[in-house]
């Protein structure tokens, strides 16, 4: 993984409550992740991403009653859209003042009303106790995180045994190297990225973890349009502000589109077990 050490959850979170204050992070439709798409069809990325949402539930087993955890939860669109459909209860937490605020207004007017809370927490120190949810899912989180490993500890301790972890997040499929390298250093700076992993390594960092692997699959091509979708609807939104956060949104654009092309960039879906 290629680290860059000043990402702390301070500087994440200023970074998302930047973007949250130009609507830069519902521009995908509420969700802050890669959209799904089968083959030929053509949804609208906004769609595509709740059925990212929803390939992360069917990973989870989930039973009506159950008590989830969302590591890293944005908007909290994907926890409501979960307990709405799945008659869960779920946690979100995340280190965005701003997104903590905006889930827990949508909560309120949700379906789910009741059976999602949102709380400002550090993925890498959990509030909680130990063993108290049936499981957890983290999308598109760690890899803001300088400790990734101490996160999976934590989830893993407040995670009752037999319950499951699915994360998804951007990987690289090999190291980017020479000139690529930029690119990678770019999102890593402008998306106050810590690190993304090759598959090894999110296998390594489960395993220390205590995690036991059920299942990772590398399912880049089917999200691989994601990032033109989000990059044209970065410029125009950078179009429409006069502001600094112009010159820093447009420069995300670029970055996320050359990232989107490279071969070299992947996306995994990891469903793990704690034994
Ligand atoms: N999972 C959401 C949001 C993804 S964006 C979705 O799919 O829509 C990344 C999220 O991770 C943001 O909400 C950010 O605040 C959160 N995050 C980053 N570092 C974190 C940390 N150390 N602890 C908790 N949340 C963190």
């Amino acid at each position: 993984m290629t680290q860059q050490s000043d990402t702390t959850p301070d500087s994440v979170g200023e970074v998302y409550d930047v973007f949250a204050d130009a609507g830069a992070t519902t521009a995908l439709g509420g969700n802050i992740h890669v959209g799904y798409w089968d083959g030929a069809d053509d949804v609208p990325i906004t769609e595509a991403t709740d059925r990212l949402t929803d390939l992360v539930a069917g990973h989870l087993a989930l039973r009506p009653g159950q008590r989830l955890l969302d590591v890293g939860c944005g908007n909290g669109d994907p926890a409501l859209r979960i307990a709405g459909a799945h008659d869960v209860r779920v946690t979100g937490i995340n280190v965005s003042h701003q997104q903590i605020a905006h889930a827990t207004a949508q909560a309120d007017s949700s379906t789910a009303r009741g059976r999602a809370a949102f709380q400002f927490a550090d993925a890498m120190d959990l509030p909680f106790d130990d063993g108290s949810f049936d499981g957890a899912w983290a999308i598109e989180s760690l890899l803001h995180m300088p400790d990734q490993a101490a996160a999976l500890r934590e989830i893993h301790r407040v995670v009752r045994p037999g319950g499951r972890l699915v994360v998804t997040d951007l990987c690289q499929r090999q190291p980017f190297t020479g000139d690529d390298q930029d690119v990678l250093d770019g999102m890593l700076r402008v998306y106050e990225i810590a690190g993304i992993n090759t598959p090894d390594e999110h296998r390594a960092r489960l395993a220390e973890a205590g995690w036991e692997l059920l299942e990772l699959t590398d399912i880049g091509e089917r999200v691989r349009a994601s990032y033109g979708h989000a990059a044209t609807a970065f410029r125009g939104i950078a179009a429409s502000l006069d502001t600094a956060a112009a010159g820093q949104i447009s420069a995300a654009a670029d970055l996320m589109e050359a990232f989107g092309r490279h071969p070299h960039t992947g996306y995994v879906v990891i469903t793990a077990r704690r034994p």
